[in-house]
């Protein structure tokens, strides 16, 4: 545990120690990426415990997704020690769930009530057909909630009690949301019914980063706070700690044609005149790019070809310590589906990958069907995580036959869903109903493990609030980033958030940034002649290295953090 006291606000630069240490009341702190929005939350918190009195079990923390929630439970941790257990830390959905589990009945549930499984969800659709109050009715008929449900619910309640919301309101009297330029309408319903339009509500975010209004966020909550929350103060930050001069200056270029922030600045913390340029790779096709995040990945890690390529492990030996290491390179793309190709090539080369999307944990091929067994086996004990292994034992062994089951799964795919499973059962400890909760409500990113010694393959929309030493940015491509269905034409709004989530990926680079784009590609049933993405037109060519076909240069120190 860290000194306590102003000590905390040692580690903080002048503006952010302002907004840190802002009294109570509305404050809205807008920042751009790398600027230290995360830090500045904790730190508050912190302060506003150790220094003004504000008792724990009064803050709310909200973030959007459960690994983000983790992430800032772990740094409050560290800051505070002990007491920061007593602060409420969770998604929207999780609040929502507390909510709803406190006033179930009001809420109309019995006493069994649960979320609906996919399979329970997909029944109720089919009978309900377009008609959703049927469906909705269905669902309570079998005393199920759905995903949104666990919004709507806890909002309907708490506009019809107002005993409630001030129950509520004198809980948690502090409340606090990083990532807020990603709220949708009922969840700013609901931070509304949780404070008072003078209240304590702290909100921080980034406009410019706003990605998910597909949806149904609405980065225009950022512009109403002000009217929303009488005498809201507002503090900007600007200084960025966490890219290298060239990368910021490029990405900073790359949003400035279509920014939603007045006034918009990012300055480098982090000056070094032999900070590498932006590299840029002109690939002949997707083989190709792989082959060229695999050959800059063996320059930059090392030791690839002197592993056993037969048998795909690893020899840990040939990272010598201080130097990168896997899990500090991050490949990033638009869709899914680009993932492929870039995982048999690094595991062609014997490198352990961990690949995650922001898609919903349940959907994935195999974790319905553990979770489901899971829930019925009452003979298994022992930990979730013990479990886990266990049942995808039995599964696998079960699905390597044909069955009679709807859905036939290969035993790779129960593998695979365990694989995504264990590390969140290993965090989650003993708890079997918070562990299968998880499983309801979490996104696949969920389950990134930061400490597993692995190149992590992320979709934009999962890397987000995340930072990795090396970043690959691939498939700059028009009509991939952005995104667009041959023969659609996308609105000015479409393309302006393609190019946040452009802007959101290279800001997630410190100190190497790639990014590739290949000349030919197989995309809706054809293959297809590609071209760069307009974006890179944005950025000025002096902050690019054209990377050659040849094997790049190693870096003489290979001490790539000091650059
Ligand atoms: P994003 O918009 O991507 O979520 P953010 O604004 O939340 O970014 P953080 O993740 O909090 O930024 O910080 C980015 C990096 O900069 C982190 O590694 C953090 O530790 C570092 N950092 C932030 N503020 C400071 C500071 N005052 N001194 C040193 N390092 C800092
Ligand atoms: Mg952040």
């Amino acid at each position: 545990m860290e000194e306590v006291g102003t000590g905390l606000l040692d580690r903080l630069d002048a503006m952010q120690r302002v907004a840190a240490s802002a009294p109570g009341g509305p404050l809205l702190i807008v920042a751009g990426p790398g600027t230290g929005k995360t830090r500045t939350l904790t730190h508050r918190i912190a302060y506003l415990c150790a220094e003004l009195g504000v008792f724990p079990e009064r803050c709310l923390a909200i973030t959007f997704t459960r690994r983000a929630a983790e992430e800032m439970r772990h740094r409050l941790d560290a800051l505070m020690g002990d007491v920061a257990e007593d602060i409420t830390v969770g998604t929207f959905h999780s609040v929502g769930l507390t909510i709803l589990k406190e006033n179930a009945k009001s809420a109309g549930l019995g006493a069994n009530w649960r979320i609906a499984d996919d399979a329970e969800r997909a029944a109720a659709r089919e009978q309900a057909g377009d008609d959703d109050l049927a469906y909705t009715k269905l669902l309570r008929q079998q005393d199920l909630v759905d995903l949104d449900d666990l919004l709507t619910m806890p909002v309907a309640l708490l506009r019809d009690e107002p005993e409630l919301v001030e129950r509520y309101r004198k809980r948690w009297q502090w409340v606090f949301v990083d990532e807020y330029q990603d709220v949708d309408d009922v969840q700013y319903e609901l931070l509304r019914l949780l404070t008072p339009a003078n209240g304590n509500l702290c909100a921080i975010g980034d406009p410019d980063q706003a990605i998910y209004s597909f949806r149904g966020a609405d980065v225009g909550y950022f512009l109403r706070f002000s009217r929303d929350f009488t005498d809201a103060r507002l503090v900007r930050l600007t200084r960025n700690y966490r890219s290298s001069a060239p990368i910021l200056a490029a990405a900073v270029q790359a949003i400035a044609p279509t920014t939603l922030v007045n006034g918009r600045r990012l300055d480098p913390a982090r000056v070094n005149p032999e900070s590498p340029l932006v590299g840029r790779y002109f690939a002949a096709s997707v083989a190709d790019e792989a082959d060229f995040v695999v050959r800059t990945i063996d320059e930059l890690v090392g030791g690839l070809s002197h592993r056993s390529l037969d048998s795909g492990r690893v020899d840990s030996r040939a990272v010598a310590p201080g130097t990168l290491s896997f899990s500090d390179v991050a490949v990033l793309y638009r869709t899914d589906s680009q993932a492929q190709v870039v995982v048999d090539a690094l595991s062609r080369a014997g490198v352990p990958v961990q690949k995650r999307s922001h898609n919903r944990l349940r959907d994935r091929p195999g974790v319905q069907v553990i979770a489901r067994e899971l829930r019925h086996a009452d003979g298994i004990s022992g930990s979730p995580a013990a479990r886990v292994k266990l049942t995808a034992q039995v599964l696998a062994q079960r699905y390597a036959a044909p069955t009679l089951d709807a859905e036939q799964l290969a035993p790779e795919d129960i593998w695979t869903a365990a694989e995504l499973l264990m590390p969140l059962a290993h965090r989650i400890g003993t708890d079997l109903t918070r562990f299968l909760q998880e499983i309801a409500t979490g996104a696949e990113v969920d389950a990134l493990d930061r400490r597993a010694e692995a190149v992590n393959l992320l979709t934009l929309h999962a890397a987000k609030g995340l930072e990795f030493p090396v970043v690959f940015l691939v498939g700059c491509e028009d009509g991939l980033l952005p995104l667009r269905w041959p023969g659609a034409k996308p609105t000015d709004d479409e393309t302006a958030e393609e190019r946040r989530l452009f802007f959101v990926g290279l800001t997630r680079a410190q100190d190497r940034l790639y990014v590739s784009h290949a000349a030919r590609r197989f995309r809706h049933g054809t293959e297809r002649e590609q071209s760069p993405t307009p974006f890179l037109d944005a950025i000025d060519v002096g902050l690019f290295e054209r990377m050659g076909d040849k094997v790049p240069s190693r870096p003489k120190d290979r001490q790539l953090r000091l650059l």
